[in-house]
């Protein structure tokens, strides 16, 4: 078996079939999932190190599953879908989707775009091991286990607080404008997310403060967000 499991989305019964022969053959490990909710659960619980996703889900849509997953994860993420429309496919490259593939689809082409996904995965994954460990200050972000510290003490923010958190570090000294923020953590650049993420940063802030009065995170008024250099 390859070390590479693969969670296929399809709610069409011979299109699935079809997939997960293929899979079989080429001696990947899989799980399958026939609805949207139930595919995110599976990616929170079982962590597939690829995702192949059919839009047309009987109880949410492709386009919800994406931007859900995205919240706390970066597994490579695979359309195969039946809507061929340009904007079909910029929404889902642009909600982060890695890569789209319209029905009917060649076998031997969703192959190799699941070993580039496989491949891009080994890249990010030894990259990040290179360089896993963020020190600000009081502040440790271990990337490897996402876990954050706060004076040697492990503190618990949840996956948007997490995402925000190592933006801000990844970006440190540098201002992120709410514009940016919200694309990258929403995938959309809705005005009206600017409220959700000052809620997500007063959290985050009062979490990062524990221990500490230094504030490390300032904020530009009507413009964004900075992480201090300590
Ligand atoms: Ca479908």
């Amino acid at each position: 078996m390859k070390d590479c499991r693969i969670l296929v989305v399809e709610d069409d019964r011979s299109v699935m079939h079809l997939i997960t022969t293929s899979l079989k053959l080429n001696d990947y490990e899989y799980l399958t999932a026939s609805y949207g909710k139930e595919a995110v659960s599976l990616c929170a619980s079982q962590h597939p190190d690829i995702i192949l996703l059919d839009l047309g889900l009987a109880d949410m849509d492709g386009i919800e599953v994406i931007r859900t997953v995205r919240l706390w994860s970066d597994v490579p993420i695979i359309v195969i879908s039946a809507r061929h429309e340009d904007s079909d496919k910029i929404e889902a490259l642009d909600t982060g989707a890695d890569d789209y593939l319209t029905k009917p689809f060649s076998v031997d082409e969703l192959m190799a775009r699941i070993r580039a996904a496989a491949r891009r995965r080994t890249h990010m994954h030894q990259a990040e091991s290179e360089n896993s460990v963020f020190t600000n200050g009081c502040l440790t972000i271990r990337y490897a286990e996402a876990a954050v510290f706060v004076n040697d003490r492990q503190i618990h923010l949840t996956p948007i607080e997490y995402r925000i958190l190592c933006m801000l570090a990844k970006n440190c000294g540098k201002v992120l404008t709410h514009s940016y923020m919200i694309s990258e953590i929403w995938g959309t650049g809705v005005e009206t997310d600017i409220i959700s993420l000052r809620v997500y940063m007063t959290s985050l802030r009062k979490k990062l403060s524990a221990g500490t009065d230094e504030s490390m995170i300032r904020t530009h008024t009507s413009i964004g967000y900075q992480m201090i250099r300590l």
